[in-house]
């Protein structure tokens, strides 16, 4: 009779276990992240690891990196109307289309309405990753007009991260006001236009959109939270601990130098999925393939200025 070969099943096994460990292993390590950002709940630095005597002379993070001051001096007053007219304009289409939504409301459409929601919410948190990576990954600074009114607060928020929690709501909500106005002006538009039946036809999408357009408003107001480690209100930390919006120990994975991960910001449910495809990791390649361009170089370049 003929030898079979029976597979070595403890091998398999073993190749499975490794397999699994690997792929359910932390992002980022408790070491990674002690090393490599700043400990923004320990302003005391007791849980620091020994660091170099450069480290310990020209901060690596906080107000004290010359690059973050030259970055935050950048910010003017020109910046600042824009931020102070978009915000008061987000704010009255938000009141006036939940106005709307409201009187159109039909209960017997509740369970298509909350799924509306869902996907709303959950395009916001894809759409701010992919504008968190793109303005943390490409450009400069020097770029006229979209460097130093959109791009220098990313570059800032990665050498001081807790400069966030100092700035006031207009500074805060400004620009993520400003990408919500379109879309909350079209669903005002079409509230005022449209005939009620064509309204209710499109009810669920109008859901769709307007949920999209206040977690996409209210991303940076999520993302200031998920960095204020003292004095928080409780229906924060409870909405954080539900993970209904960003928690703080989650975003802690995309401050761990060099900013490679964990882009999303508005409630972080699509992190790890995206992290596992290598889906940033993938689009940088096909990118510096086709460009030439370094992912990060701007980002370096300012984390780099400490004296
Ligand atoms: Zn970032
Ligand atoms: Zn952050």
């Amino acid at each position: 009779m003929e030898d079979i070969k029976v597979p070595n099943l403890g091998q398999a096994a073993s190749a499975a276990c490794s397999m699994a460990t690997n792929f359910l292993a932390p992002v980022k390590t408790e070491r990674q992240i002690y090393e490599n950002s700043m400990l923004e709940d320990d302003p005391n630095a007791n849980s620091v690891v020994p660091t170099s005597q450069e480290d310990r002379t020209v901060p690596r993070w906080g107000p004290n990196h010359k690059g973050a001051q030259e970055l935050a001096n950048l910010y003017s007053t020109g910046k600042r109307t824009q931020e102070c007219i978009c915000v008061g304009i987000c704010i009255t289409l938000i009141a006036v289309n939940s106005v709307f939504v409201l009187i159109k409301l039909r209960l017997e459409n509740l369970s298509s309405i909350a799924i509306a929601a869902l996907c709303g919410i959950i395009t916001a948190d894809f759409g701010s990753g992919l504008v968190h990576w793109a303005a943390d990954t490409w450009g400069s600074v020097e770029l006229p007009i979209l460097g130093k009114n959109f791009l220098r607060p990313f570059r800032e928020h990665h050498i001081d991260p807790t400069s966030i929690t100092r700035h006031d709501f207009i500074e805060t909500n400004g620009d993520n006001f400003m990408v919500a106005i379109p879309v909350l002006s079209k669903l005002t538009w079409d509230f005022l236009t449209l005939s009620e039946m064509e309204m209710q036809q499109r009810f669920v999408w109008t859901c769709y959109w307007f949920l999209l357009a206040i977690f996409v408003a209210m991303t940076n107001q999520i993302h200031k939270w998920s960095h204020t480690y003292f004095g928080l209100p409780g229906w924060v930390i409870w909405l954080q601990e539900l993970r209904i919006i960003l928690p703080r120990k989650h975003h802690r994975v995309h401050h761990v130098a060099p900013h490679e991960t964990y882009f999303c910001i508005t409630t972080g449910w699509l992190n790890w999925p995206l992290e596992k495809l290598q889906f940033w990791y993938i689009l940088e390649m096909i990118i510096e393939w086709s460009t030439g361009c370094k992912p990060r170089a701007d980002d370096l370049k300012w984390a780099q200025k400490r004296s």
